[in-house]
């Protein structure tokens, strides 16, 4: 068993499930959770979905699954130190990225546009409709029925307009609450993983070098100690001695800094924590700078660099276009969808949005590259 703080989530007292289910016999509730997600269809997605990188562009780079194991990985080594909820924090982490569209951002951005007027579309709020709602596994219920607490950890941000839709998860967007500590570690291991495993994939895919990468605080300290220590290194090793690195010298900084907020704040339970005035989970704000300064680096020359954004565009022109012909008539969607459009009333235009939006965020890249060329591309078959 492991040992847990008082301030951790206990699952013994989990605020529990919205449909009440018999406690599992030989596992924690969280565990029940974790295993739940990694059963899911939309977990198996992750594989085929863009990071930064469209999945074919190369089988090295990181896909929203392999993405998804380095945040659970990260965390838990941080949780295990923290005595936090460990089942907690990596059945969070392996959730976070679920309601991602296909293409990353783009697809995002492009999909919200489409859905203005009806409803907007967000992945947080997404990830949480894939294990609530869309997931359909059991006899007894819609979605996989998770606990409140993987829930609130994977709902990370959310509008006042659709927190209040929401019920007991949404509240702590309405009333400026914090979530509780595995939800806060999730979410900083996210950070920590994206910014070190970019850096890598961008070197990788040729789009930054390690010379513009010197000039960033981050990387520079430990590839100055990498090189000091081993001169004759080839650049592949050097790169991942540095990056690995990097990643400890932030997990030791967010494991020290919090260690000691914890002990200042006085915390003792996790609704103290959810009431505390700020997230007690961060990094010191030396190395705050530092990964702003990163992630401003690789905004600008990763995710901006002109390769990317043709991806991007294109994807964005893939999505809309999609959107707007199942618009146009429903009866070109897949039959499933076809009958749940046909049971709603004729003027519920957005909730036909919302079955149209499931169905493009729920595909992975490869396969809305093909739904595009069945639907436009007049030689395929459909
Ligand atoms: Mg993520």
């Amino acid at each position: 068993m492991q040992k847990l703080a008082p301030y951790s989530a206990n699952s013994e007292y989990s605020r529990g499930r919205q449909y009440t289910e018999d406690s599992p016999s030989y596992r924690s509730e969280y565990q029940r959770d974790r295993d739940r997600i990694v059963h899911s269809v939309a977990f198996r997605r992750l594989e085929y979905k863009t990071q930064v990188f469209v999945n074919h562009e190369g089988d090295l780079f990181r896909t929203r699954l392999t993405h998804s194991i380095e945040v659970a990985q990260i965390a838990r080594s941080i949780a295990r130190e923290l005595d936090l909820n460990e089942d907690l924090t990596e059945a969070i982490s392996l959730a976070h990225d679920l309601g991602h569209t296909p293409f990353g951002h783009s697809g995002q951005d492009t999909l919200n546009a489409c859905m203005k007027g009806y409803g907007g579309f967000e992945h947080n709020l997404q990830s949480l409709r894939v294990v609530d709602v869309l997931e359909q596994r059991y006899a007894e219920f819609q979605g996989i029925n998770l606990t409140f607490e993987t829930r609130e950890g994977i709902l990370k941000h959310c509008s006042k307009k659709n927190a209040a839709e929401l019920g007991d998860v949404g509240q702590r967007f309405l009333r400026s609450r914090q979530p509780g500590l595995e939800a806060q570690l999730a979410n900083l291991a996210d950070s920590i993983a994206y910014n070190n495993h970019d850096v890598d994939d961008g070197l990788r895919g040729g789009l930054i070098t390690v010379e513009q990468l010197r000039e960033i605080r981050l990387f520079a300290i430990q590839c100055e100690t990498v090189s000091k220590i081993y001169p004759q290194l080839d650049t592949r090793r050097m790169i991942n001695e540095t990056v690995r690195r990097m990643i400890n010298y932030l997990v030791v900084d967010l494991i020290e800094t919090s260690r000691a907020r914890l002990l200042d704040s006085g915390v003792s339970s996790i609704d103290e924590v959810r009431n505390y005035p700020e997230p007690i989970l961060m990094h010191s704000d030396a190395v705050a700078k530092e990964s702003l300064e990163l992630k401003r680096f690789l905004q600008r020359n990763l995710y901006e660099h002109y390769r990317v954004l043709r991806m991007s565009k294109k994807a964005g022109r893939v999505i809309n276009k999609m959107f707007q012909a199942f618009m146009e008539d429903y009866r070109i969607l897949p039959t499933q969808y076809h009958e749940l459009s046909a049971e709603l009333p004729d003027n519920s235009e957005s909730m036909r949005a919302r079955i149209v939006a499931d169905y493009i965020a729920g595909m992975t890249d490869r396969f809305a590259i093909n739904e595009y060329r069945r639907l436009f591309e007049p030689g395929e078959l459909t």
